[in-house]
């Protein structure tokens, strides 16, 4: 009697409900074991100059396969990470992996990292654990830059400016990342000194048909001339994006119409021969 009773409420939170939150708990109880058994990697995606098809930067993009779920996505696991400590612990191993990483490319790619606001919220933990990879690994910290979200400038303006200030110090380098999706004004690009402004892949696919669209990114462009900025158009996938986005000034781009994620291996080799993108 009681039983069916329970079965028929907990028919009202939704099966689905239970088992995402069921997967939820999972992963999260896994992660920590997939960290520490080798079941992350990074893949790295090109950032070009649109003009020469150099490759300028890659972006370090974290994979979890998973033995038994398969390969699980980043827009799944980092949110799930970013309930605890886990995000620290997967976000310094990112940045370590690259810190290795980074002698086997030319001297003229730097790699990109992207950091959590969760981890900015920690700014003692981040200094701490950045000041000790780039001693340890004796990095070119110059050729590192770490990718930030519009929320972490929102979240404590003056803690992130101090936070970034004592991470510039050691070489490191800034973008923002997703412009235009988030919370932040145009005014944030100029209090904050950031190298690049990545420009969110929404944009791409109507810049060539919304004309409010393209005035917004050829602000931002105009913005980046007068600052001091460099922009960068993510997710361009086809050769009228590319030169719609070519067409307002921009002069970096990334998607997979010039490349997409793959582990550094392949990568690092084909770069050491040349480091121009094919015609895709
Ligand atoms: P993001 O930093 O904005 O990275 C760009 C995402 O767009 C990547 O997805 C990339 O694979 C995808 N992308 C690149 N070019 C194209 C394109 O032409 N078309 C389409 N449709 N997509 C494209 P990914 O690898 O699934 O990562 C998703 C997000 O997960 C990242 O967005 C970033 O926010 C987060 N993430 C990934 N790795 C890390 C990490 O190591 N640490 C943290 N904190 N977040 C990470
Ligand atoms: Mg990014
Ligand atoms: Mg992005
Ligand atoms: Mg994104």
């Amino acid at each position: 009697e009681a039983k069916s009773t329970g079965k028929s409420r907990a028919c009202l939170f939704r099966p689905e409900m239970a088992a995402s939150f069921r997967r939820r708990t999972e992963l999260e109880n896994e992660m920590r074991e997939g960290l520490a058994n080798g079941q992350f990697e990074l893949h790295y995606q090109p950032i070009v100059e649109i003009a020469s098809r150099k490759v300028v930067a890659l972006e370090a993009l974290l994979r979890w396969n998973h033995p038994a779920k398969g390969p699980i996505s980043p827009a799944e696991f980092i949110p799930i990470a970013e309930r605890s400590d886990l995000i620290s612990d997967l976000g310094e191993w990112v940045f370590e992996r690259a810190a290795i990483d980074i002698v086997r490319l030319p001297a003229e790619v730097s790699i990109s990292v992207n950091v959590s606001p969760m981890q900015f919220r920690q700014p003692g933990r981040l200094v701490a654990a950045l000041r000790s990879i780039i001693e340890k690994r004796n990095v070119p910290a110059d050729r590192l830059e770490l990718e930030l979200t519009e929320s972490v400038l929102v979240d404590d303006p003056d803690k992130t400016l101090e936070t970034m200030a004592e991470l510039r110090s050691f070489g490191l380098r800034f973008s923002l990342d997703d412009f235009g999706t988030g919370y932040a004004s145009i005014g944030y690009l100029a209090t904050y000194s950031f190298d690049k402004v990545k420009i969110d892949r929404s944009f791409a696919s109507v810049i060539s048909e919304n004309e409010a669209s393209r005035s917004i990114v050829e602000l931002v462009q105009h913005l980046a001339e007068r600052i001091g900025f460099t922009v960068v158009a993510e997710g361009l996938e086809t050769k009228v994006q590319v030169e719609a986005i070519a067409a307002t000034g921009i002069c970096l781009a990334q998607g997979y119409f010039f490349g997409k994620p793959e582990p550094i291996g392949p990568l690092a080799e084909r770069l050491s021969a040349s480091t121009t993108v094919p015609e895709a």
